[in-house]
């Protein structure tokens, strides 16, 4: 790489800081319409909720009907079979007659019970639904804002990026086209890290001792000194500025 001031590195290490800033909120940029689709998913849950407890409601209610259809058959025979029983001649013809009225009146003692059951079922799950109904305009009025709040964050974020770009725009001003373009794919290949401080004779992205050369030369600051081992760029910062101490006490 061409021969390059301390300045060059001095503002390559401000852009990384820039473009870290610019990575998190592209982040959280992205996060967003995750979070978005999570809240509703769990108002479709809940409206599926709603849906299933609502065709159980109209089941019971089929079911009632069904048996009162069926009591209503019953009641219709006891009544045929009481006509009947005025034109019976034999003893056993009355007695068979006797006990089909017997077995039809019993028949309509269970479709009564069977259908107060029901309507117990029915009036249980009309209460179930009115609450769920409620608490569903409740979640949907939550997920209505909470949605909303989303949206606006996003859009905050957004600005914040734009003018934040503006900013980055202002940093690569002043380095040299070929170091750009030499940070930035560095960057892309070591996950948002391309140049890195050296640290106690160490190099600050992988942890290697550096030969003592190498540190000479990165203080020189002459030209563009890798890390042998990790490839990122090594810069030393002047010791009364962006030191990792001063780092820590930020
Ligand atoms: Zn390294």
């Amino acid at each position: 790489m061409a021969s390059n001031s301390k300045s060059d590195l001095t503002a390559l290490f401000a852009l990384q800081t820039q473009d870290k800033q610019l990575d998190q909120l592209q982040q959280k940029i992205d996060h967003i319409p995750t979070a978005i689709e999570a809240i509703r998913a769990t108002l479709a849950t809940a409206k599926l909720q709603l849906d299933e407890l609502h065709q159980r409601f109209l089941k019971v209610q089929a079911n009632k009907k069904e048996k009162e259809i069926e009591m209503a058959d019953k009641e219709a025979d006891i009544k045929k079979h009481e006509k009947e029983l005025n034109q019976i001649k034999s003893n056993n013809a009355y007695k068979a007659l006797m006990s089909e009225i017997a077995k039809a009146k019993d028949a309509v003692s269970v479709c009564e019970d069977g259908i107060l059951n029901l309507m117990e079922d029915i009036d249980a799950l009309g209460e179930e639904e009115k609450k769920i109904k409620q608490s569903l305009k409740d979640l949907e009025a939550d997920c209505g804002k909470k949605i909303l709040d989303l949206e606006e964050q996003k859009k905050g974020l957004e600005r914040d990026f734009a003018a934040q770009s503006e900013v980055r725009r202002g940093k690569t001003a002043e380095i040299p086209e070929e170091v750009l373009q030499h940070y930035e794919n560095l960057r892309k290949r070591k996950h948002g890290v391309a140049i890195v401080a050296v640290s106690g004779g160490s190099c600050g992205g992988c942890g290697m001792t550096l030969p003592q050369q190498i540190i000479i030369d990165v203080i020189r600051a002459e030209r563009i000194v890798q890390c042998e081992s990790c490839q990122r760029i090594l810069y030393k910062a002047d010791s009364h500025h962006a030191s990792p101490a001063s780092q820590n006490n930020a």
